[in-house]
């Protein structure tokens, strides 16, 4: 297995439903038509920066469904590698999504086939850079970045959504990639992001919505402003900043030029609906 990029993460159908309001406890609301789009953190990373023109394999579980076939699908059409996508004897993983008028969306995931992501001892020979997010088992985040720094191979880690992980794993990254909200769970409050540090990886990039992103090493901080653009949906603008920040990384740009590169293409994700149909 060599590719430049190795995506460990989820695969999930998104399912979208615009609703008046969102049900509450005992009530049914009738909905619009269901949408369904491909999605999870890791595919959408994948997708964000085989776009790029990077060579990336995706590390990833779905089931032996329809959902799971479109997920594949979705990868190859975008160029990802997909020899490592395993089929599982679990359903794929499903985020049930409701948009309201107001803008806001209430999400349900059942993480189904990314549960079973588990034994992740993978080929590491001739990649660049490994990338991580959660809504994988815990373990296997921890596994493959202590095999991957073993092996001298880069680690990028987006904390997202934010969860507990050893100590061990935030020391052995090069990146540790957290939006302003990770960032405060990690640090117990709003606090300066440079503290981050402290855990132990090598560098900090704090993502700041329409602000851009801040660059933390141990010889300073760099903030990267955004352009300036009309944003009409965020969805998955995170993951597309995780995955070109690892095709420029890979391509063996600095962290401060990855990262520039990496606001812009995110910036460019806000101004179209959905996660993947978004990415440039
Ligand atoms: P999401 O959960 O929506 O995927 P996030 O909360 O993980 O995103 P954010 O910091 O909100 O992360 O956004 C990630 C990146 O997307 C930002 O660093 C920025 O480059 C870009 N971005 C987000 N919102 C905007 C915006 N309104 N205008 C321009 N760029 C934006």
């Amino acid at each position: 297995m060599t590719a430049r990029v190795l995506v460990v993460g989820s695969a999930n159908a998104d399912l979208v439903v615009a609703a008046e309001r969102r049900p509450g406890s005992g009530e049914t609301v009738l909905g619009g038509d269901t949408a369904i789009s491909p999605g999870g953190k890791g595919a959408n990373t994948a997708v964000a920066a085989a776009r790029l023109g990077a060579e990336v394999a995706l590390l990833a579980a779905v089931g032996s469904d329809g959902y799971g076939e479109l997920l594949a699908a979705s990868l190859r059409e975008a160029g990802v590698s997909t020899g490592l996508l395993r089929v599982v004897d679990r359903p794929t993983g499903i985020a049930y999504i409701t948009v309201t008028p107001d803008g806001e969306n209430s999400i349900l995931v059942s993480p189904g086939a990314n549960s079973a992501l588990t034994d992740v001892d993978v080929d590491l020979d001739g990649v660049a850079v490994l990338v991580l997010s959660m809504e994988i088992p815990i373990a296997s985040v921890e596994a493959a970045v202590a095999a991957a720094s073993a092996a001298g191979v880069r680690t990028v880690l987006n904390l997202s959504p934010a969860a507990e992980v050893a100590p061990a794993t935030l020391r052995a990254l090069d990146v540790l990639l957290v939006n302003e909200h990770e960032a405060a769970w990690l640090l117990g409050s709003a606090g300066d992001p440079a503290r981050l540090l402290d855990l132990g990886p090598s560098a900090v990039v704090v993502t700041l919505g329409a602000r851009g992103a801040r660059v933390v090493t141990a010889t300073g901080t760099v903030d990267v402003e955004s352009p300036r653009v009309d944003a009409v949906d965020t969805t998955g603008a995170g993951d597309a900043f995780a995955g070109a920040l690892a095709a420029a990384l890979a391509k063996g740009a600095e962290l401060a030029e990855a990262v520039r590169l990496a606001v812009r293409v995110a910036a460019v994700s806000v101004t179209r609906h959905g996660a993947q149909p978004s990415y440039p």
